[in-house]
Formats: structure tokens, sequence, C-alpha cells
């Protein structure tokens, strides 16, 4: 691989890099040697590199999600007509019983694959349903199989099950270290660590503070979903953990959306990260996206799909749901004055740095990834220009967030690999069906079996 050499030629380059104008564009070429970006600038000559006709097309950098959960994969739609509540009920204590390892594998492979298919080079992955080390093994094999870049976030989520994998937390943790100090002990692999905490809310604090402290004694970057509930008792988690000394620039938090400005501003003071994922907080009453609260606190937004089992594996969707909402909220402060607004506020360039160069930082990859820059790893993305629905081109940042949509991505490479070719992924598709068929029929299958009910643990009512 390392002596390979590609050069995308002829393409509408827009690098992100800091240097010009953020989201402006070129007529160039770019070239990849090996794992990592060698050239790019308006015309690369290289005898020795297969040449690829980028002409037509966007080459930008892959895009970056910054939460989702890929386990979901083989339960597509379950959750299309269902509350919060129904999500926990219905997945997180159900469903996710019945994922054997080689269910959790297909999920995440098969869901990397959907994410390469739509451009997304990377994802952190909130992998909450590790019911025994094998399900963590094959959960990382599927992400590793994929050739995708991905933060494994190890989870200590506690899945209700007959018989635990794990007898207890420190069962739990003593694993996240077996694989830290195994397979993922390097941080410059395709595929990294994080640890995805337990709900504070469920597990408690001083689960809570046990778990984040495991996970800080190994140096590993931490996300939490926070302040999505809404029940009387509920206590605002971020203000809670500020009490007790735990925030700091290693947290990703997710949602967040019922946090107050106090707490949103506690976040971004203390360096971290919010992964908004608008299109499962507005279907399951978690509130509205937190992007213009954030950005106004000082911090920097990023963007995750969150869960299969409801919404599609399309960020540019999430993005989108997010920048019209914001606006909606904007003009509506200025409409409740009786008049129109004379300027939009938030941007398509500001969706496209949260998608890119934030979320690259955001997962302390930034050094690796998020631009198009000489001597990055080479994740790079091919857009159609010349479709339909994309031609022609006025402003690239316009064009990515309005009207594409992932039929127009025709070529993805992740540190110099390509995984999507013309519009197809090379991928064994025939092998994804099948494990996808025998995972749905098994998971359904057991579900259908399945008259147990709800735990002690289940707040949601
Ligand atoms: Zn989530």
């Amino acid at each position: 691989m390392s002596n390979r050499k590609t050069l995308l030629k002829g393409g509408t380059i827009m690098t992100l890099a800091p240097d010009g104008a953020f989201g402006s564009t070129f007529t160039g070429d770019l070239l990849i040697d090996g794992t990592q970006i060698a050239d790019v600038r308006p015309s690369i000559t290289d005898a020795q590199a297969e040449t690829i006709d980028a002409t037509g097309c966007l080459v930008m950098p892959g895009l970056i999600d910054t939460h989702r959960h890929v386990w979901q994969t083989a339960l597509r739609g379950v959750c299309h007509n269902e509350t919060l509540k129904g999500y926990m009920r219905e997945i997180r204590f159900l469903r996710a019983k019945h994922h054997r390892p080689e269910d959790i594998y297909t999920g995440n492979w098969v869901g990397m694959l959907e994410a390469l298919n739509a451009g997304i080079t990377t994802v952190w992955d909130f992998s909450h349903c590790i019911n025994s080390p094998a399900h963590a093994d094959a959960a990382i094999d599927g992400l590793v199989d994929s050739g995708a870049r991905a933060v494994f976030g190890y989870g200590f989520n506690e899945v209700p099950l007959e018989a635990p994998g794990f007898q207890n937390l420190a069962g739990r943790i003593k694993d996240m270290q077996r694989i830290r100090q195994g397979r993922l002990a390097s941080d410059s692999a395709l595929v990294t660590m994080g640890v995805a905490t337990s709900d504070l809310l469920i597990c408690g604090l001083d689960q809570f503070k046990q778990e984040l402290a495991a996970a800080r004694s190994l140096g590993l970057p931490v996300s939490i979903h926070s302040n999505t509930w809404e029940f009387p008792e509920r206590e605002p988690e971020v203000a809670l953990m500020q009490a007790h000394g735990l925030l700091g620039s290693d947290l990703l938090f997710v949602h967040t959306n019922l946090s107050s400005d106090e707490e949103i501003r506690m976040i971004a003071d203390s360096g971290g990260w919010i992964s908004s994922t608008p299109e499962t907080e507005m279907q399951m009453s978690m509130g509205p996206s937190v992007i213009g609260r954030f950005a106004a606190a000082g911090g920097r937004p990023t963007f995750g799909c969150d869960i299969i089992s409801n919404n599609s594996g399309d960020l540019l969707t999430q993005a989108r749901l997010a920048l019209q909402t914001q606006r909606m909220f904007d003009n509506a402060e200025v409409l409740a004055g009786h008049r129109g607004a004379d300027t939009v506020k938030v941007t398509t360039e500001d969706m496209l740095r949260a998608m890119t160069v934030d979320a690259a930082t955001a997962l302390g990859l930034e050094r690796r990834v998020g631009t198009l820059e000489i001597g990055k790893e080479a994740d790079v993305i091919m857009v159609r220009l010349d479709d339909v629905n994309t031609m022609p081109l006025h402003n690239a940042a316009a064009t990515l967030l309005l009207h594409v949509h992932p039929g127009n991505i025709d070529s993805v490479y992740v540190a110099g690999r390509c995984l999507k070719r013309g519009g197809r992924l090379l991928a064994d598709m025939t092998r994804a069906r099948e494990l996808i068929a025998v995972s749905h029929e098994h998971i359904s299958s057991a579900v259908a079996r399945d008259q147990s009910t709800l735990p002690a643990g289940y707040k949601g009512d």
C-alpha cells in the first residue's frame, strides 16, 4: 500500500485549509502517495501515479460523524414512530439483549459501509451494546473490516441480561483495559479508542466517576449523553459534573438539549465539545439542537447521525436540519418584533466546518485529517457536481449543505485507500446483504419470543 500513488486530476478542489477563504475552491489536482496527501495544487504531473479523472467532481475532505451507535444497523427503522421512552424500551432494553457478537460485527461492518457510501470517512462509534468481551472484539472487527476511520467508544452501558457477561463494573473496566493494552494500544491506527460512559442519570454519580476515572487513567477521550431526559426529578447533569470537577477538554457531550445556557457555557469554557443529532433530538422530545447556544458561548458544534434504528446515515441531512432549525429560531426573534429578518446568522460554511475541521479537532484527529493539506492522511471524497441535482456550481458549501445526497458521492478514500469508486462501494455487498438478513431474522425472532419486563433502572415514565 505504501508505494501506491493516486492522482485525482482536474477536480474542483476545496481544501478547507486555514489559508484562503474558508470553503473556496480552485480547479486542480491532488496527489495521494500511500496513505498521505503528497501534493495539492492547480497542476501536478506524476507518471508513476494511477490517474483518476476528477473533472465534474468536488474534491474535499471526508465528512466526520461525531456520534453514532453503529451497532444498530440491522434495526433500521424500528423507532420510526418512537419517542425517547419508546427508543429506550425497544432498543436499549429489548433488542440490545438479543445482539450476539456476530450481530454486533454485522451492524458495525455494514453500518460503516453505509457511512462511507455517504462520504463519511470517520465515525465516533458510541458502542453501548458490549454485553461481553466477545461483543467488544466483534465491534472492533466490524470497524476494522470496513476500512473506514473510527474512534471505537468502549461502552459501559449495562444491558439487562439474564446472564450478564460482566460480573460488575470492575469486570467491564478490566475488559476496557484489555482492549487498550492490546489491539487498540495505538493512537495512530485507523481505529483508535475512546470510552462511551453510561448515562449519568441511570448509573448514578459514583459509578460515573469510576468510569470517567478509568478512561482518564488510560488517556482515552470520553463521550457522554447528557441532559436529554425531561422528568420532574431531573438533575442538570453538566452542572453536577462541574460541581464535582469532572468537566474537561477530553469530553464530547451528546445532545445536551435541556442544558441551561449556563451549562452550555460550562462545556465551552472547559474546552469540551458537543455533538448534535438534530433528527433524533427533534423526534424524541429532547429539545431543540443546541448549536446556536453553543456557538454563542464560544463553542464549535459538531454533528452525528445517532441511530440508524430511526433515521438515515446521511450526515448532510443532520447538518441541514440543524441549519434551518437554527435559522427558524433566529428569525422568530426578529418576527416577534414585527419585522422581517435582514440577514441569516448561521451559514452553510459554519455547517461545513462542523462536519470537517471542527469535528476532526473534537476527535483529537486535527493533525491527521479534516483538511486537504500536504502530509495529512488522505481521507478524500469526490462529490459529483454534474448530476441533475448538483449542477451548476455557484458555491460549494451551498451545494453540499442544501443539495447533495449520498447518491452524489462518487468516490471515497480513507488513508489513501479507495473504498468507493464511480458511485459504487468497493465492498462485498452480497455478503453484507446476507449478514444483515441473518441478523435481522435472529433479532426479530428473539424479540417476538421475549416476554420480559422493563428493568428497575428504567426511568422513562
Ligand atoms: Zn446516542
